[in-house]
Order: structure tokens, then C-alpha cells, then sequence
């Protein structure tokens, strides 16, 4: 049987809960050994996709918020099979920088498994963007939406688990 590992990185702007929902699916507290020699945290977590009927061992990768120094990002980046863009349902300038972390993902990594995550939808309320302008950035940029919310555990490991299996598929 084989043994799938697959790098994930999770990008977007500060504050959006990139740390959080990476922490969440893990279950998990972030090793600081990594952050000390190569500036980025990462925690591993194992789970079973019964959509494939293989486990694969995801390397779950946090940039810390240090998203802004060259040599981090090239680390962060290198070897990734997998891409979580998010953005905030209140905040606007987190949407409006989607298309540019897509960019930024694709010249890094050519093509490889992605989403779009609409979080926070717990405050739905306050929503900085219509619906319908999230589904059609969706549609342009061809990629699956998950709309989740961190805090309440909704929607998360259904994200992991979809690029999972997209990248055991390809
Ligand atoms: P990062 O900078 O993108 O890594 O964001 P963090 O994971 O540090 O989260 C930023 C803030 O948003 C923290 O205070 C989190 O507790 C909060 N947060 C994350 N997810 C949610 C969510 O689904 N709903 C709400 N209301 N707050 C969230």
C-alpha cells in the first residue's frame, strides 16, 4: 500500500484564520523547533479518506504571519501539493487579495490541488461581500468554495479531505 504525503499550505491575508483552522483539523499545538531553524511552523496530521480508500499524511505548513520576507515565503511554498486560499467574510481587503495569493500560489507551484475558503461565516451578519460575488471569483478562477467557520468546527476537516483526495486522484 502506499504511502501518500501531502504537503498543505494555507495563505491569505493576516487575521483571516489561517493558523486557526490548520490548528483545528490537527487538533494539535504548533512545534517551535521548525519556526527556529527555517522560520515556519508545521504540524502533521494522518486521517483515512474513505473517498480513495488510502490515509494520507498531511504537513500542515503556517507562515506565522511572516508572509512578507522572500526566503520564507520560497521555503513555504517549495514542494506543496495542496493550496488553501482564505479570506474573511468581514473583511474586504482579504477578498480583494485573493486573486493576487492565487497568482502568487501558481507562479510558486504551477497547478496543483486548491480551494477557496470563505471563513468566518459565523458572522455572516456582517458580511463585507455579497454571496454572489464570492461564487463568481469561485467560478473564475475555477475552484471549488468551501464556506466554513473555524470557531464552530464547520466545514474544516470537509476542506482537508477534498484536497486530499483531488491530490491522491492526480
Ligand atoms: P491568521 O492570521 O490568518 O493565521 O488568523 P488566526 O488564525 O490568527 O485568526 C485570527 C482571528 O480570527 C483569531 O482571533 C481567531 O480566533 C479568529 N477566528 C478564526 N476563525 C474564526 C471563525 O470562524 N469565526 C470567528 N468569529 N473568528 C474566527
Amino acid at each position: 500500500d502506499v504511502d501518500t504525503t501531502l504537503k498543505v499550505i494555507v495563505v491569505g491575508n493576516g487575521q483571516v484564520g489561517k493558523t486557526s483552522m490548520i490548528t483545528r483539523f490537527a487538533k494539535g499545538i504548533f512545534t517551535n523547533e521548525y519556526k527556529k531553524t527555517i522560520g515556519v511552523d508545521f504540524l502533521e496530521k494522518k486521517t483515512y479518506l474513505s473517498a480513495v480508500g488510502e490515509e494520507v499524511t498531511y504537513l500542515l505548513w503556517d507562515t506565522a504571519g511572516q508572509e512578507e520576507y522572500d526566503a520564507i515565503t520560497r521555503t513555504y511554498y517549495k514542494g506543496a501539493g495542496a493550496c488553501i486560499l482564505a479570506f474573511s467574510t468581514i473583511d474586504r481587503d482579504s477578498f480583494d487579495a485573493v486573486e493576487s495569493w492565487y497568482q502568487k500560489v501558481t507562479d510558486e507551484c504551477g497547478t496543483i490541488a486548491m480551494v477557496l475558503v470563505q471563513n468566518k461565516v459565523d458572522l455572516m451578519d456582517d458580511a463585507a461581500m455579497e454571496p454572489k460575488e464570492v461564487e463568481m471569483l469561485a467560478k473564475k478562477l475555477r475552484l471549488k468554495l468551501y464556506r466554513t467557520c473555524v470557531k464552530d468546527d464547520l466545514n474544516v476537516s470537509e476542506v482537508f479531505q477534498h484536497l486530499g483526495s483531488e491530490f491522491v486522484r492526480s
